[in-house]
């Protein structure tokens, strides 16, 4: 796997700065291929699946020129076959202009309100990333002229055709001029595939990233589909539970290594970070304490642990799904102590991942098995067991007399043997740094996860979106507190937005909402019990429709 680093590319300043933002260290294989071809001009035709690295790959290129032409109109545009793929893809291309202030992107997609759609698009955009049907009804309403595009991109191609978008994507080309650059991207190389390219393309350079075979056969895999923001204590629990150290820790980015280094050290655990930005001395200080079994927890990108020989690695968690198939297999190749099978756990969120997961699976032969995050029981039953190990051993192996002298002490001052062996077992249970102790909202987050992925997840979004909400009375209300949040109709608050909120954020299925009342100025809506704590925080860390929630316990005085 040949990879460079994106200064090798010759790209412009703001691009450059913006890429250093996001925290990308090296392109993928796919835009090391890819970008040197795009940036020369040619038409390529890329094959590669979804979470490779492919929107940056086609989208950089495209920047540049647009950079180098300085000219007004729409003049790249890139057809995707779902809205979820043109909206991620409209926010990486918004992340690499962040500081180009005159290049605008627009997603256009079915389902979104059009009239908004034609006030962004009047307002001048040079980029539009859309899905074909909701392109050609501009292209009737004469909201989208596709007269000066100079690179038109076909993402996801195969999809495209499956979903029998062909006669539109002839549609929208009659209207693109001919001198053009035409990209295609396409996880199969069908032969439909083909006709499309010779029809609109010309010469086209194929990339393939190659895949090499794998074997990770030794390892024992596990994965977790949980929201992004439980990841750190899902992280913390799996750590107290399995007790893997020495591990390592993988991110995608050099932000997320640095971000999760602190969020871990803070929690009380030895963890150090390694990446790009490091200088060679503060690598190596890293690596030799991480060696020297100084450092429990590894925690670094792809880029900075290539070539880092370390063995005896007890786990290796995917902080973040791995970027590409190879990677993961680098990855958890490291763990397996002397004899033993390794363990490698990796986090997944959302659906889109869990494609990208099944990916990692078809190409590396292997099950990755659907793991259960413990409980806060389990976290707090394998602490107690560890402790009773811990004395059981003290006891036998070594001289307590002076000890036993000093608890005689207190114990004739009136402090019982219980309350002496309490304090000490606190103090030891929380001396390593860890005084926060699992909770059991979160708890109750990581098992409601499960039904938002699962099967009902569709229904419950179309009952939250109608209101008709479908309310249990009786023994379920008495477990129900009613929450309040400082927003209600005069902020345009509706009920599909509380649900919505409360499910993204917190992993709660939209089904545990009891009754939503909208007022004016407030709203309040029922929860179970257990759940509010974390309902309220989730809630103050997030915004609905842009403004600050306010959440908290109601009470009859507001
Ligand atoms: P895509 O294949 O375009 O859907 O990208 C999948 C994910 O990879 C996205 O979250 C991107 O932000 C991320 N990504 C793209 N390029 C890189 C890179 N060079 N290094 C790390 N992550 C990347």
């Amino acid at each position: 796997m040949q990879t460079i680093p994106f200064s090798e590319f010759g790209l412009s300043a703001p691009v450059m700065q913006a890429i250093d933002d996001i925290g990308y260290e090296e392109a993928t294989p796919i835009q090391t291929a890819a970008i040197p071809l795009l940036m020369s001009g040619r038409d390529v035709i890329g094959q590669s699946q979804t979470g490779t690295g492919k929107t940056a790959a086609f989208a950089i290129p495209a920047i540049e020129r647009l950079l180098a032409d300085c000219e007004k109109g729409v003049q790249v545009l890139i057809l995707c076959p779902t809205r979820e793929l043109a909206i991620q893809a409209c926010e990486e291309i918004r992340k690499l202009t962040r500081h180009i202030d005159w290049i605008h992107t627009a997603a256009v997609y079915g389902g979104q309100d059009i009239e908004r759609q034609i006030r962004l698009l009047r307002s001048g955009v040079q980029i539009v990333v859309g899905t074909p049907g909701r392109i050609m009804d501009h292209m009737r309403r004469h909201t989208l002229r596709l007269g000066d595009v100079k690179i038109a991109i076909l993402d996801e191609a195969d999809e495209m055709l499956s979903m029998g978008f062909r006669d539109d994507i002839d549609t929208i080309f009659t209207d693109i001029p001919q001198e053009r650059q035409t990209v295609l991207f396409s996880a199969t190389m069908s032969s439909e595939i083909m006709e499309i390219t010779k029809l609109y393309q010309t010469n086209p350079e194929i990339i393939r990233v190659v895949r090499k075979e794998l074997t990770v056969s030794e390892i024992e895999q596990y994965y977790y589909n949980i929201p992004h923001s439980h990841k750190i204590e899902a992280l913390s629990r799996l750590m107290d539970v399995y007790h893997p150290e020495p591990a390592m820790i993988f991110c995608n980015t050099k932000k997320q290594v640095d971000e999760l280094v602190s969020a871990m050290q803070q929690r009380g655990y030895v963890a150090e970070g390694l990446h790009g930005d490091m200088k060679q001395q503060a690598r190596d200080h890293v690596m030799n304490t991480f060696r020297g079994g100084k450092v429990d927890f590894l925690i670094a990108t792809d880029v900075a642990a290539r070539g880092i020989d370390i063995s005896g690695i007890g786990a290796v968690f995917n902080y973040d799904i791995p970027q590409d198939v190879e990677y993961y297999v680098h990855r958890i190749g490291r763990t397996g102590r002397a004899g033993k099978s390794g363990l490698a756990f990796t986090f997944v969120t959302g659906s889109r991942e869990m494609a990208e997961l099944r990916c990692i699976m078809k190409y590396t032969r292997s099950e990755i098995t659907k793991g259960t995050i413990p409980t806060s029981e389990q976290v707090m039953e394998c602490r107690r067991l560890r402790f009773a190990k811990k004395v059981c051993a003290s006891v036998e192996n070594e001289d307590l007399s002076e000890y036993m002298r000093m608890v005689e002490q207190l114990a004739d001052e009136g402090i019982s043997a219980i309350e002496i062996a309490a304090a000490l077992l606190k103090a030891e249970m929380t001396s390593d740094g860890r005084t926060s102790m699992p909770s059991e909202a979160d708890d109750f987050a990581f098992a409601g996860h499960e039904h938002r992925f699962g099967r009902n997840a569709g229904s419950e979004r179309r009952d939250s979106r109608d209101g008709r909400r479908n309310r249990r009375s009786g023994d379920r209300d008495k477990n129900m507190v009613k929450i309040y949040i400082g927003l209600g109709s005069s902020a345009g608050i509706k009920p599909g937005h509380i649900v919505g909120a409360v499910a993204n954020e917190t992993g709660l299925p939209g089904r545990s909402i009891g009754r939503i009342e909208i007022s004016d100025r407030y709203s309040t809506f029922d929860v179970p019990q257990e759940a509010a704590e974390l309902v309220i925080n989730t809630l103050n860390k997030t915004r609905i429709m842009g403004r600050r929630v306010s959440a908290r316990l109601f009470t009859e005085q507001f």
